[in-house]
């Protein structure tokens, strides 16, 4: 499962609120071709969304 298809499911889990999300970081593992420049990302990214909360 790519980090993309992380977000989508937590935004159906509605782990998002109607703020939206301020920022998202994607840790990538070493050997990910992302980020050898040699494709798409392949690997299991760590996502962490930093949730914009409407106060
Ligand atoms: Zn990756």
């Amino acid at each position: 499962m790519n980090w993309l298809d992380k977000v989508i499911q937590a935004y159906e889990r509605g782990e998002i609120p109607k703020g939206g999300i301020h920022h998202i970081e994607v840790a990538h593992d070493d050997g990910c071709s992302l980020l050898a420049g040699t494709g798409p990302c392949d690997c299991e990214a760590e996502v962490s969304l930093d949730i914009k909360e409407d106060t």
